[in-house]
């Protein structure tokens, strides 16, 4: 036996119905839902991304549907394509069933309701049964948006001459700081999760200049809140030989143009039926972090407790006021303090006591952080001292700037933040597959 590689269809595809108007087809798909009428009945086939409408009646053949025929049973149908109207008047077709065979039978029924518009339990049990209340066509429309966000990520840096990497998740260093870091026991010697790629985007750039990589990073968060998970994906690009931290903001603005447009066009079934208000994006906002507060204290007439941070409330406010002074769902703030911004931030050489650095927030709530980076050997050394850092933990990541590394800088952008804003969710599990928090590694 050989196999070519030569990939066959036997079925034809939803999609294709138009193709074969008033022929016989047959078309694999998972029962969804039955719903028996008087002298005919609807069978709702599940398909890759559609449901299709299926009509049995004994008119249409001698083929008479069995007991055994369930929701969930995977099948092939065959019938006849027919056009039929939806309740808005447009054309839809669907299938008069002339046979179907059953491929296997489910050993038991959904502990959950997915075949009503919304899974119809709370968001708990939704994560405890994710296998099955995935299959929710709303809930999976969730996933497939989230896939045009990282392939519109991808397509946009790979147009702008980016490489595409991975770099290891079982780190020497924390490269974040703070106490979110996994520990972890490698053979006897203590490493860790990554919590960003930082360290080997940096070093790549040396290699290739701009690199991007998609992937999982981990944060030991030790509270139970609704924006944070233990583990994320981490859209992160890494660009060199940038004239400004200027430059950063932009390609993350084409990105995100791009995106949102590809939601548009290639997602447009799930745009709608998640009833996503996809942002128009035509230029974003840019407010340094101390006029940020002006704003917060001034107009909001809120009294921050933290001068060198923003709250979730404030960032909620800086949110509005996007929204409203610029009609603007996105906003920059830019020039956080230094004394925040981790060891590899680039200081404003104008006042030190801030950094090239920003967050994009929005619907106000921050899904980015990015900045220049210190490119200078001794510059790095020294600040490393500064904080109370041993330079030598660092010799490896040390070897970019040691050996010469062009001004350079990038960001991190969280995929379920990004998704959770977009279709308006309030907890950033609903935009998680399967999500892993502080109370949760199952399913
Ligand atoms: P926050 O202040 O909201 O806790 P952060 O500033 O600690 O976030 P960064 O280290 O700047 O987070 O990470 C870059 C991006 O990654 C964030 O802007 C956000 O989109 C995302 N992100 C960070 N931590 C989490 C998390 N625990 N769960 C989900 N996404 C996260
Ligand atoms: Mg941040």
């Amino acid at each position: 036996m050989a196999v070519t590689g030569e990939i066959k269809k036997t079925t034809v595809e939803f999609s294709d119905f138009g193709k074969h108007e008033n022929e016989i087809v047959t078309i694999k798909g998972t029962v969804h839902n039955i719903r028996m009428m008087s002298d005919f009945a609807f069978v709702i086939l599940r398909t890759a991304r559609e449901t299709v409408q299926c009509v049995y009646s004994e008119d249409f053949s001698s083929y008479r549907m069995p007991p055994e025929l369930k929701e969930e049973c995977a099948v092939k149908v065959t019938g006849k394509v027919v056009a039929g109207e939806t309740r808005e008047g447009t054309k839809r077709y669907e299938l008069q069933i002339h046979d179907v065979e059953i491929l296997s039978h489910p050993a038991a029924i959904s502990p959950v309701v997915i075949t009503k518009k919304q899974v119809q339990c709370d968001l708990n049990t939704n994560l405890d049964y994710r296998p099955v209340t995935l299959r929710n066509p709303r809930e999976r429309a969730i996933f497939k948006i989230q896939e045009g966000i990282q392939r519109g990520f991808r397509e946009f840096l790979t147009s702008q001459n980016f490489t595409e990497v991975h770099t290891p998740k079982i780190n020497y260093a924390g490269a974040e700081g703070g106490t979110n870091v996994f520990k972890l026991d490698y053979f006897g010697k203590q490493v860790f999760l990554a919590q960003s790629p930082q360290l080997y985007k940096q070093a790549l750039v040396g290699v290739y200049e701009r690199v991007f990589e998609i992937a999982p990073v981990f944060r030991a968060e030790h509270h139970d809140t609704s924006r944070h998970l233990n583990e994320y994906i981490s859209m992160d690009f890494e660009m060199g030989f940038i004239d400004s931290f200027e430059d950063i903001m932009n390609m993350e603005t084409g990105a995100l143009k791009y995106i949102m447009n590809l939601l548009k066009t290639e997602y447009a079934n799930e745009v709608s039926l998640l009833h996503a208000d996809i942002p128009e994006i035509t230029e974003i906002p840019v407010i340094k972090f101390m006029d940020a507060k002006q704003v917060i204290m001034k107009q909001f007439k809120y009294q921050p407790t933290d001068m060198k941070d923003f709250d979730p409330a404030e960032e909620e406010m800086l949110g509005k006021y996007a929204k409203k002074k610029f009609n603007s769902d996105f906003i920059f703030v830019t020039h956080y303090p230094s004394k925040k911004r981790p060891f590899y931030t680039m200081d404003d050489p104008e006042d030190p006591e801030y950094t090239l650095s920003f967050d994009l927030l929005f619907r106000g709530l921050e899904i980015t952080s990015g900045g220049q980076r210190v490119h200078d050997y001794y510059e790095q050394v020294e600040k490393m001292k500064r904080l109370g850092m041993n330079p030598e933990q660092f010799e490896t990541y040390l070897m970019l700037h040691k050996y010469g590394a062009p001004p350079h800088g990038g960001l991190g952008l969280g995929l379920e933040r990004l998704t959770m804003h977009l279709l308006g969710f309030k907890n950033v599990r609903e935009a998680t597959m399967f999500p892993r928090d502080i109370n949760r590694v199952t399913p």
